[in-house]
């Protein structure tokens, strides 16, 4: 069967309606969809050359050190 372009709907797309929402959210349902939308503080670890707190797999920003040596050129260690 050789269908027409007026049965497969060529040229009909100006009639074609996008799909939407039936009904507006509840501020409720959006209120509860949005109490999981915030940001969780990264874990801090120690450096173990300065001990101070330092973000975990970074290189330590006050002294420069990662993994035993150091990598960054940073002021505390230009002293
Ligand atoms: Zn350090």
């Amino acid at each position: 069967m050789v269908l027409s372009r007026k049965e497969i709907g060529l040229g009909y797309e100006r009639n074609f309606i996008m799909p939407n929402p039936k009904r507006r959210h509840s501020t409720r349902r959006t209120a509860n969809r949005r109490a999981h939308d915030f940001l969780t503080a990264s874990g801090l670890s120690e450096c173990p050359s300065c001990h101070e707190k330092k973000l975990p797999h970074r290189a330590c920003a006050k002294c420069g050190d990662y993994k035993g040596r150091t990598v960054l050129e940073t002021k505390e260690a230009a002293k």
